[in-house]
C-alpha cells in the first residue's frame, strides 16, 4: 500500500519573505520512490530573477553585510550551522522524499557535512587573511603595501538533484563566509530542501543575503547566470550546462566555478587487500544508485586477481537491497526519474551490444508498495574495455564496469584516458606505491583505500572536463573573494620622485 503525504505548496524565497510566481504558476514535484505528487512549488520567470537578484544587489550594497567584522560573521555561520541541526528532521525528509536518496544516508551524512561545513568555514574565516601587508619595496621607493580581499558581490548558485541542499551548501556557506549575497536555482527535480534552508539561513542574515528562485534551467537558470547584476556562477550539473553556463557568464565575464561530470577510475592493485577494496569499491560506485558525480565506475583490475574480483563483486552486490528510501533497511534507492532510467537502461543494452559480460544485475526493479518508482538492479560489467561507451560516458545510475589489466602502466594510462578529472581511487598495502600513482591520476581527488571521503576542509572540484575552481575547504574561501591591491606611497617629496622622470623627462 503507498502512504499519501499533504502536498505542501512552497514559493519562491526572496528578500527574507516567501513570494508566488510572477506568473502565479507552480509546477509539480514527485517522490522518485512511487510517482506521487509531494509538494507544487511556484514556477520562477525571468521577472522573478530579477527580483530576487535585486534584493542580493540590495543587500550587498546597501547594508552592513559586506562589512561585517570576520568574527561577527563566523558568528552568523555557527548560527546558521545550529539552525540546521534544529530543523535536521524537516530537511532530511523533504530531501528524502524527492530526491529518492536513502534516509539512511542522508540523516547519517548530508545533514551532518552541512552543520559541520558552516562551524569549519567559521573557523577558517577567522583565520583568513582578509588583509595582508606587504614588506616595504626598496625600489623605486618606500611605500606601505597592502593586498585586500573582498567579496564578489551577488552570486549564482545552480545546483543539482542528486545531493540538492547538501550541493547548494557548498556555495551558500562559503559566498556568506566572504560577505556575498546569493540568488540559488535549484534543479527542477528537488527544490524543496533548498527553500526550506533558504528560510533557515534567514533567519540569522539580512533580507535579501540568501534567495531562492525555482524554475524551468531554460528560463530561470539562463535568465540567473545572464543576469548584468550578478557577479559570479557557481553550478553543478552535467558538462553539457556547464559549457552553456560558461558561455552566457562569459558575455558579462562572471567569475564562474563548475564542478561537472566524472568518470572516476578506480585502480585495485595485485597486493591490495580485497576484504577491503571490494565493499570499497561497490561503496564507490552504487551510493545514492551511482547518481554521485564523484563515483569510481570505472574500476581496473590486474589479471591476476581479475576473477576472484569479479566473484567477489557480484557476492556481495547481489546482497544489496533495492527499495524503498524511506526504509532503513534499503541499501539502494530509487533513480530520480522514468527519464534518468531510461537513460541508464539505455547505457545497459549499449554495454551489452559493445560485447562487455553482464554479471550482475541489468534490469528494472519493481518494489512492492512503490510500483510507480524508478528502480535499477546494481549493475556489473566483467571484460569492459576503456574505449567502450559504458567506459567514456557519464551514466548517474548504478551501473559499473570492470575492465582488466597486465600492466600497471597501462591502467593509469587507461585511467586518465576520458575527458573527466573528478575523482580517482587506488587500493593497495604500498602506500608508497599508492602516493606514486596518485601523483599520476589526473583527478581533483584521489582516495588511498577508500571513496566518497569528502571532507570541509579539503577543496573538492575537477581536473580536464570534471569542472574549473575548488569547493569546500580554504579553497572555496578564494573563489568567493577578489583581490586588491593597495599601494601607499611614503614619498612625500616631489624630487625624491625620481620614478616620475620616466614620463617628465627633464622637465
Ligand atoms: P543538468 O546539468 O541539466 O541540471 C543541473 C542544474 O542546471 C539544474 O538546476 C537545472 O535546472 C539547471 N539547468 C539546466 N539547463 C540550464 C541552462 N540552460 N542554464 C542554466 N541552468 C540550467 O542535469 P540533468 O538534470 O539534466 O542531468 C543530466 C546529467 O547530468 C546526469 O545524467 C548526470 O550525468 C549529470 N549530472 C551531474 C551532476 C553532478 O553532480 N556533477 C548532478 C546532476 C546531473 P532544471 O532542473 O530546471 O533543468
Amino acid at each position: 500500500m503507498t502512504v499519501q503525504v499533504d502536498v505542501q505548496t512552497f514559493y519562491h524565497f526572496i528578500n527574507g519573505k516567501w513570494e508566488p510566481a510572477s506568473s502565479n504558476e507552480t509546477f509539480d514535484v514527485y517522490n522518485p520512490a512511487n510517482g506521487q505528487v509531494v509538494a507544487k512549488v511556484a514556477k520562477g520567470t525571468a521577472a522573478d530573477v530579477d527580483r530576487a537578484v535585486k534584493a542580493a544587489r540590495e543587500a550587498f550594497d546597501q547594508r552592513d553585510w559586506k562589512n561585517m567584522k570576520p568574527k561577527d560573521r563566523a558568528n552568523v555561520l555557527y548560527a546558521i550551522s545550529y539552525k540546521i541541526a534544529e530543523h535536521a528532521e524537516e530537511l532530511v525528509y523533504l530531501e528524502a522524499i524527492s530526491s529518492g536518496g536513502t534516509l539512511r544516508r542522508i540523516s547519517s551524512i548530508d545533514v551532518l557535512q552541512m552543520v559541520d561545513l558552516f562551524q569549519t568555514l567559521a573557523k577558517f574565516t577567522l583565520e583568513y587573511p582578509f588583509s595582508e601587508t606587504l614588506p616595504v619595496p626598496p625600489f623605486p621607493g618606500p611605500a606601505h603595501n597592502f593586498v585586500w580581499r573582498e567579496p564578489i558581490g551577488v552570486c549564482a548558485a545552480v545546483t543539482p538533484w542528486n545531493l540538492p541542499m547538501w550541493i547548494a551548501t557548498w556555495k551558500i556557506a562559503p559566498a556568506l563566509a566572504m560577505g556575498n549575497t546569493v540568488v540559488v536555482k535549484p534543479a527542477s527535480y528537488t527544490p524543496l530542501a533548498t527553500l526550506k534552508l533558504a528560510e533557515i539561513i534567514s533567519s540569522v542574515v539580512p533580507p535579501g543575503v540568501i534567495n531562492v528562485v525555482a524554475g524551468p534551467g531554460a528560463e530561470v537558470g539562463e535568465a540567473l547566470v545572464s543576469h548584468p547584476q550578478v557577479d559570479k556562477v557557481a553550478f553543478t550539473g552535467s558538462t553539457e550546462v556547464g559549457r552553456r553556463i560558461m558561455e552566457l557568464a562569459s558575455k558579462t565575464i562572471k567569475n564562474t566555478t563548475l564542478e561537472l561530470g566524472g568518470k572516476s577510475p578506480n585502480i585495485i592493485l595485485e597486493d591490495a587487500d580485497l576484504s577491503i577494496a571490494l565493499p570499497g569499491s561497490l561503496f564507490g560506485v552504487f551510493l545514492h544508485s551511482g547518481q554521485l558525480c564523484e563515483s569510481g565506475t570505472r574500476l581496473f583490475v590486474p589479471d591476476k586477481l581479475y576473477d576472484e574480483v569479479i566473484q567477489g563483486l557480484v557476492g556481495l552486490a547481489s546482497k544489496l537491497k533495492v527499495g524503498n528510501p524511506l526504509d532503513p533497511t534499503t541499501d539502494i534507492g530509487p533513480v530520480i526519474s522514468k527519464k534518468q532510467k531510461e537513460t541508464i537502461l539505455s547505457y545497459i543494452e549499449a554495454g551489452k551490444k559493445e560485447g562487455a559480460e553482464l554479471v550482475c544485475g541489468g534490469k528494472e526493479v519493481k518494489v512492492m508498495g512503490c510500483e510507480e518508482g524508478h528502480y535499477i538492479e546494481p549493475t556489473i560489467f566483467a571484460n569492459v574495455t576503456n574505449d567502450m561507451k559504458i567506459a567514456q560516458e557519464e551514466i548517474f545510475g548504478p551501473v559499473l564496469s570492470v575492465i582488466r589489466y597486465s600492466d600497471l602502466e597501462d591502467a593509469i594510462k587507461m585511467a586518465n584516458d576520458s575527458i573527466y578529472g573528478l575523482a580517482a581511487g587506488v587500493w593497495t598495502k604500498d602506500v608508497n606505491k599508492a602516493y606514486d600513482v596518485a601523483r599520476r591520476l589526473q583527478a581533483g581527488t584521489v582516495w588511498i583505500n577508500d571513496w566518497h571521503m569528502l571532507r570541509n576542509d579539503a577543496p573538492f572540484g575537477g581536473y580536464k572536463q570534471s569542472g574549473i575552481g575548488r569547493e569546500m575547504g580554504k579553497h572555496s574561501l578564494d573563489a568567493y573573494t577578489q583581490v586588491k591591491h593597495v599601494h601607499t606611497s611614503m614619498v612625500p617629496e616631489l624630487d625624491r620622485r625620481n620614478w616620475y622622470g620616466i614620463l617628465f623627462g627633464q622637465n
